[in-house]
């Protein structure tokens, strides 16, 4: 018998992991994926996360979980009018793979059970506890007093647990060797409704060029990125040798009114299952508060779980704020996201 099963060691997963084994708790973290397991990010982690990295984990962020340019300093928008708007503001640019495993390997220091290549099939609340049953190399069943569940985007789980139709942005980057005429210290995003239907994007890690765009519509996804490529070789002379690998991943689709979805019984939600997620796609920092704020829930209150459900929306409402204010913001540089308002 666990006290808390979290599933999923992404940021979200392996913070609540480590903040509840340190306080004494057991805690199994299982994931789905062999670690370091992959995940389609630009790997920005703004100055919020490095100061959550600070405040939850004690540590700096390592060198080798780095890609070149090491340093980001900041973001460049620019508007559905063609409009740039410059944020200069360092952060790191990271291999969200290496990071991640070095978040889970932080949690496993201080005693929770890490278990890869675990799959959460489903979770059946009964006798105040929870029973998550998964699938590693055979199927069986484990039991704690809670689970959070920090699967992340899909959320194959939440949707067996909860009947409902979630919404998805599908995300298209490409991995390029070649040259461009922009800065590659900085996170570039296209807000033109012609260049994609959320936004688009350039970014550098180590040797490669990162063109992406954003979707609602998957058929569309070549359409616009080919709009995207030309636009980037007409204003900033992108001259691509080869294109070395190209993916396709998915992303909540984000709404203005950031709503969040805190979970069901004994089974907490965190960090991008929850909704926790800043427009543009910024969802390190959220996910890590968002699986701080649920431990720190069922640390003070593992008694109650109505307490514990008041504590968590109340020390998490800064956060919900905080990305309302980054609505408002991006809606008030960006006529299109102005619309998704209304
Ligand atoms: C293209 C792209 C670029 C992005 N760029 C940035 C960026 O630069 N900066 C930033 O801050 N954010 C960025 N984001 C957003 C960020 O990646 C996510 O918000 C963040 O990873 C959410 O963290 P999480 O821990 O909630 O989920 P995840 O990081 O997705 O982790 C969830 C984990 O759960 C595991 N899992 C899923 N189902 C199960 C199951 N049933 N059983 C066991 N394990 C399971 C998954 O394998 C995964 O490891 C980007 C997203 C995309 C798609």
């Amino acid at each position: 018998m666990y006290d808390v099963i979290i599933i999923g060691a992404g940021p979200t997963g392996s913070t609540a992991a480590k903040i509840l084994s340190e306080n004494g708790y057991k805690v199994l973290l299982a994931e789905k994926f062999k670690m370091p397991r992959y995940k389609s990010c630009s790997g920005q982690l703004i100055s919020k996360t490095i100061n959550l990295v600070h405040t939850y984990f004690e540590e700096t962020v390592p060198d080798y979980v780095m890609c070149t340019p090491a340093e980001s300093k900041g973001m460049i928008f620019t508007n559905d009018k063609g409009k740039e708007f410059r944020f200069e503001q360092k952060g790191l640019n990271v291999w969200r793979s290496s990071f991640d495993n070095w978040l889970a390997e932080k949690a496993a220091e201080k005693g929770a059970e890490i278990r890869e290549c675990t799959s959460a099939l489903s979770c059946e609340e009964n006798d105040n506890a929870v029973t998550v049953t998964f699938k590693g190399k055979n199927i069986y069943t484990e039991k704690a007093k809670y689970v959070i569940d920090c699967e992340g985007v899909v959320g194959t789980l939440k949707r067996k647990i909860k009947k409902y139709t979630p919404q998805y942005i599908t995300t298209f980057q490409t991995f390029n060797k070649g040259n461009i005429n922009l800065d590659y210290h900085y996170f570039y995003a296209y807000l033109q409704p012609e260049l994609s239907e959320y936004d688009a994007w350039f970014n550098v890690k180590d040797d490669f060029i990162i063109l992406g765009v954003a979707v609602k519509d998957i058929s569309k996804i070549k359409y616009f990125y080919n709009q995207f490529i030309n636009y980037m070789q007409e204003k900033h002379h992108l001259w691509i040798d080869e294109q070395l690998k190209a993916e396709k991943w998915l992303m909540p689709y984000i709404q203005p009114g950031c709503v969040i979805d805190y979970g069901i019984g004994r089974i907490l939600f965190a960090g991008e299952t929850a909704g926790f997620l800043n427009p543009m796609g910024e969802g390190i920092s959220a996910g890590m508060e968002s699986g701080y704020y649920a431990a720190k829930a069922i640390i003070q209150h593992f008694d109650n779980l109505n307490l514990i459900y008041d504590t968590y929306k109340n020390t998490t409402s800064a956060l919900q704020n905080y990305m309302k204010r980054q609505w408002n913001f991006v809606a008030g540089i960006s006529d299109s996201f102005k619309k998704m308002k209304l």
